[in-house]
């Protein structure tokens, strides 16, 4: 439009002329708006409607604005407009227009005069252009700028070629580059780090050509100072508006500091674990060694208590059994746990009675119970013998030390072991053996804990039972490596019950598995 449009129309040409204005009004992307000189509204396009949310038949032959103001439009001509226009062929601005709903729309005015042939002002055009969604993508791109070029990663962007298109400050400053600009149109070969470049590029073509992300690449890249740094990278296909992808944008982080670190610790772990295993052998030898000259002692401690000896020598005989009973107990506890953590402590698989096992041992330890306070009951689920496959010796150790630790802790009221079980023919069918009393109990915060080796509820301070703390450790421990669970279920001052489940059948394949996870 410009203002011979206006002024040197003919009467013929006439009707032509508003076809075609009409169709340009209804079909352009700007806001088109007619005024006579003195403001008021003579054409009002589709577009116009929609951002000011009036319609033409509304708003023909009303001052502009005017009814801009009352309707709570900023003024739409920010000056005098007949003055200005004397002066000038068109004005451009730029205002704003807020709706409703506080959408807001960036429009560049252009004002253009119509004159009659007499040079007469016949009225004004103003034609807007919507520039928010340029605004928005200049703002969109502005935001992006600022992440990359502060993001603490090296981040770098090519085309489906890996040239190079950019990258940020860190990434420039990183490589040693003399700036972020530097790096358009190289390849990786023209780099310091081009012997990595074969690598980079096959990376770069297989995010090219599957269209997925490469996440966690471990590379090499060499900083500005020489030094080589492991840098771990993503790469993610870049793609154009119409999804077509038009290159790769790297990201990556220096971990070079991470990987020494884990170096060290690492080593630290591994000398740890020597030092421990050091430990566990120099303990199994001497527990080993102590047990054969504690046996002596035991041995003649026992011919000793067999002679007729007065009342005051056989006490003293009484006390140095007892003491020597504990402390081989404590040496055996010692030998086994410290086998234990070296793997040494084997699972022999044979086929036993359970019921029979369970017998023998409750037999061989009952003469701890004081039947005038405490009763011992024996509840198996049938009378018939109950064959298993496991270790026989591992068992009875298990059910003696749970026995020990219930009679233990229990001054009266009940001990009962239980046996259950599954039908053989259930796929991984179980025994369920449980010993319960009446006895003091355990606090429920230290019910897992107890399974810890060396852990006791009472202080080593008041304690008023004996022990080490290691019997339910090497439970734990031999239960786990014959595939089954042991696990507590106690009430404090009422009594307390532990359950073991061990399949019934071990193959010796599960038993390798179970020492090996146990030993890692
Ligand atoms: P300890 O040789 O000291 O008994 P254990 O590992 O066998 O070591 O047991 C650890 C701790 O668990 C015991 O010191 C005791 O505090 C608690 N405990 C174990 N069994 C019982 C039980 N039947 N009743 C009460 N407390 C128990």
């Amino acid at each position: 439009m410009n203002k011979n449009i206006g002024s040197t129309l003919d009467s013929e040409q006439f009707p032509h002329f508003q076809a075609r204005f009409h169709t340009l009004l209804k079909y352009t992307n700007n806001l088109v708006i007619c005024l006579t000189p003195d403001l008021c509204i003579t054409e009002f396009n589709n577009i116009a409607e929609q951002i000011y949310g009036w319609r033409k038949q509304d708003v023909l032959n009303r001052n502009f604005v005017e009814l801009c103001l009352s309707s709570g439009f900023a003024k739409p001509i920010p000056f005098d407009i007949t003055r200005t226009l004397s002066k000038q062929d068109s004005i451009n601005y730029e205002s704003t227009i807020l709706q409703p709903g506080d959408k807001k729309h960036f429009i560049r005015w252009s004002i253009t005069p119509l004159v009659n042939e007499n040079q007469k002002l016949n009225g004004l055009i103003m034609v807007g252009h919507d520039l928010t969604a340029l605004k928005q993508a200049q703002n969109t791109l502005h935001y992006l700028d600022g992440i990359i070029k502060y993001a603490p990663n090296l981040i770098y962007w090519k085309d489906r070629h890996s040239v190079h298109l950019g990258c940020n400050d860190r990434f420039a400053e990183f490589a040693g580059l003399p700036s972020r600009e530097f790096i358009v149109g190289k390849t990786d070969y023209d780099f310091a780090w081009a012997s990595q470049a074969d690598s980079y590029r096959s990376d770069d073509r297989e995010v090219i050509e599957s269209g997925d992300p490469k996440t966690n690449i471990e590379d090499l890249m060499p900083k500005a100072n020489g030094e080589l740094a492991v840098v771990i990278s993503n790469k993610v296909p870049l793609r154009d508006l119409d999804g077509n992808i038009i290159g790769i944008l790297g990201s990556a982080t220096d971990i070079t500091k991470r990987k020494k670190e884990e170096r060290v610790l690492f080593e630290a772990k591994e000398e740890a674990e020597l030092a421990n295993q050091a430990k566990s052998n120099f303990l199994a030898t001497m527990s080993h060694e102590l047990r054969t000259p504690m046996n002596a002692i035991m041995g003649m401690a026992q011919v000793i208590k067999n002679e007729d000896l007065p009342e005051s020598q056989a006490e003293l005989i009484d006390i140095i059994f007892q003491a020597g009973k504990n402390l081989l107990t404590l040496i055996e506890d010692i030998l086994d746990f410290a086998q234990l953590e070296v793997g040494k402590l084997k699972i022999n698989v044979t086929s036993f009675d359970l019921h029979a096992l369970i017998r023998e041992a409750t037999t061989s330890i009952q003469h701890q119970i004081d039947p005038a306070t405490t009763k011992l009951e024996l509840n198996f689920d049938s009378n018939k013998s109950l064959e298993l496959r496991s270790d026989p010796t591992r068992i009875r150790q298990i059910i003696i030390n749970l026995l020990g630790n219930a009679i233990k802790f229990t001054k009266e009221g009940y001990i009962k072991i239980k046996i259950t079980h599954d039908k053989p023919s259930v796929p991984n069918a179980c025994v369920y053996i449980t010993v319960e009393d009446t006895g003091i109990g355990i606090p429920k915060d230290k019910l897992n804990q107890i399974f810890e080796r060396f852990t006791q509820v009472e202080s080593a301070y008041t304690r008023k039972f004996e022990g080490a703390g290691l019997g339910l450790a090497i439970c734990k421990q031999l239960v786990t490596n014959m595939g089954g669970a042991i696990h507590a279920e106690s009430v404090l001052g009422k009594g307390s019950c532990f359950c073991v489940t061990l399949p019934l059948d071990i193959t010796e394949k599960k038993i390798e598995q179970n020492e090996l996870a146990s030993q890692n």
